[in-house]
C-alpha cells in the first residue's frame, strides 16, 4: 500500500517471512496481506517519524485484509495510496487479525512485532495460557500501532554490526508491565513523543549513500 512512496525494499530474510506468512494466511483465512512500509531502496533515514525502517529488517503489516474492502478485483493504484487502514483493539481482535499475529509471531525469523496496548491485551484474554501461546512474549505493546502491525525479524547470519536491540524479558508480557500501558504515565509518555533526531550514520553506510544510481 502507498506505493508510491516506494518503501518496498528489504532483507532476503524479511521478504521471505512476508511470502510465508502471506500464504498461510491466505491458505488458512482465505485472505490476502496489505503491506505498508518496509525500507527505502539502500535504507537509511526516512521522512516524517519512523526511527526503524532503515536496514531492511522491518516492515508495517495492514491489520486490514484486501477482501474487507470488497473490491472483488485487484487494487488499482488509486485504492492503494488511498484505501484508509481501519484499526483494531481489544474489543475486535478476530479470529483474522488473531492468527495474521500468531503466525508473524510464529515464524522463526521473526524476533519481534508491535502492536497496539488494547490489541496485545486482547489477545492476553484470548489465549491466557502461556504455555499454550508461546509465541505471545514477542507480541509487544507499542504506541499508534492500532491499524497495522510492525514486524522485525533477527539480525540476519553473518551480520556481526547488526543490532538486535534489548532482550525481550522472560513471560508472555500479559502481566503488570502491559497494564502500565493503560495508566497516567503511559498516556502522557505517549502524548510528549516528539520526532527523533535526525540520525547519525554509522560509517559502513557511507559507501551505499554515495554510490552511483542502480537504476
Ligand atoms: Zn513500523
Amino acid at each position: 500500500m502507498r506505493i508510491t512512496r516506494r518503501r518496498f525494499y528489504g532483507h532476503p530474510r524479511l521478504l521471505d517471512t512476508l511470502r510465508d506468512v502471506a500464504s498461510s494466511l491466505h491458505e488458512r483465512k482465505g485472505v490476502t496481506l496489505l503491506l505498508g512500509d518496509l525500507s527505502m531502496p539502500r535504507g537509511g533515514p526516512m521522512t516524517g517519524a519512523h526511527g526503524s525502517h532503515q536496514t531492511g529488517l522491518d516492515a508495517d503489516v495492514w491489520f486490514s485484509v484486501a477482501e474487507e474492502y470488497g473490491a472483488g478485483r485487484p487494487f488499482t493504484l488509486d485504492d492503494r495510496e488511498n484505501l484508509p487502514a481501519r484499526k483494531f483493539g481489544e474489543g475486535n481482535v478476530d479470529a483474522t487479525r488473531s492468527e495474521m499475529i500468531r503466525l508473524f509471531a510464529s515464524h522463526p525469523s521473526v524476533d519481534r512485532l508491535f502492536v497496539s496496548p488494547g490489541i496485545k491485551r486482547g489477545l492476553c484474554r484470548s489465549f491466557p495460557g502461556a504455555d499454550d501461546a508461546p509465541w505471545l512474549r514477542k507480541v509487544r505493546p507499542w504506541w499508534g500501532h492500532e491499524d497495522h502491525l510492525h514486524l522485525r525479524v533477527a539480525c540476519p547470519p553473518a551480520s556481526p554490526s547488526c543490532d538486535g536491540g534489548k532482550e525481550i524479558p522472560p513471560g508472555n508480557g500479559c502481566d503488570s508491565t502491559l497494564d502500565w500501558w493503560f495508566g497516567a504515565e503511559a498516556k502522557a509518555k505517549g502524548e510528549a513523543a516528539v520526532p527523533p533526531e535526525e540520525p547519525i550514520l554509522p560509517e559502513a553506510c557511507r559507501a551505499v549513500a554515495e554510490a552511483p544510481p542502480w537504476e
